[in-house]
């Protein structure tokens, strides 16, 4: 079980989730837990010989009932490759996936807000390379959609709307798009190759989305993913973080986004949180969005 308690003067919400230090680290690769259970082979977290999306609850939860959720998903049952080599078809499958564990996840009373993400690479922590990803649903509001909220009210209208209008406009940043995703690295990044994926229309979750909506923002995030790759001819480590509009009782708010944040500057280094974005809160960039822009907008074409 984990515990919540309230830092007073940073003003958020901390998380000890510490049975999770026994978390299975780096399994030989006969050994992962994410493959399906073939016969006469090992055990794994998923009792069926073949599959091709598997959901299950984080056996090492952050969150669970009756105060939010913790699950995996499990993109494909073959244990290499990446969301990048998924087929089309699959990543959309995806898109629905994703769909419905928001829905049934936000549909519960211990669950504020329904957080989809991956995290990809040891430079990020990851403990298993099979190609999965997670669901958090938190039981509260956690400060990073508080801060989105709080930006359209300042703006007096959807902020996602607003900034994807100014990229548009401006054009320097635009990594890809297709007629209904548009894939951005964001005017104020903080990562060099930071992106955002915007859905153009005014979507506040998934559930608000068209079937066309959903297969071609699968295949903008592939592209990006796959440019992301092509970029130093290496897989490339991110954390990829859908953000969608909180799910509890108060006024929803919120505009579909899938926010991708990568460690490394450059081939080889990785930017590190110190001094002044540990202490201070403040992001010191060591790049400029429109340079990184040109660079990886470049990576996806040749990736295509
Ligand atoms: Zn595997
Ligand atoms: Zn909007
Ligand atoms: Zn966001």
């Amino acid at each position: 079980m984990s515990e919540l308690r309230f830092d007073e003067l940073g003003g958020e919400q901390v998380v000890y989730a510490i049975h999770r230090q026994d978390r299975t680290f780096l399994p030989s690769r006969e050994r992962c837990p994410l493959d399906p259970t073939r016969p006469g082979g090992p055990e794994t977290e998923i009792p069926v010989p073949a599959f091709e999306i598997a959901v299950f609850d984080n056996r090492f939860p952050a969150f669970e009932a009756p105060s939010g959720a913790a699950e995996v998903v499990v993109y494909t049952d073959s244990h290499d490759g990446s969301f990048a080599t998924l087929a089309p078809e699959r990543a959309e499958a995806l898109m629905w996936v994703w769909r419905h564990r928001y829905q049934e996840l936000g549909a519960r009373e211990d669950v504020e807000y329904v957080m989809i993400f991956e995290n990809r690479g040891v430079e990020v922590g990851v403990t298993l390379h099979h190609p999965h990803g997670q669901i958090y649903g938190y039981p509260f509001v956690p400060p990073i959609a508080e801060r989105e909220r709080a930006a359209d009210q300042r703006l007096g209208e959807c902020a996602t709307c607003a900034l994807l209008r100014s990229e548009l406009e401006d054009g320097r940043r635009v990594l890809c798009e297709n007629e209904s995703v548009v894939a951005h690295i964001p005017y104020a990044a903080r990562w060099a190759f930071e992106a955002r994926v915007t859905l153009r229309a005014h979507r506040a979750s998934l559930l608000d989305c068209e079937p066309d909506e959903l297969r071609l923002l699968a295949g903008a995030l592939q592209a990006l993913v796959r440019g992301y790759d092509a970029l130093f001819a290496r897989p490339f480590p991110y954390v990829m973080v859908v953000h969608q509009a909180p799910t509890g009782a108060q006024p929803a708010g919120g505009h579909l986004h899938v926010d991708f944040y990568p460690p490394l500057r450059t081939a080889e280094k990785l930017k590190y949180l110190a001094g002044s974005e540990q202490g201070a809160g403040t992001f010191i960039a060591d790049t400029v969005p429109e340079e990184s822009a040109g660079a990886l907008r470049e990576a996806i074409a040749r990736a295509k």
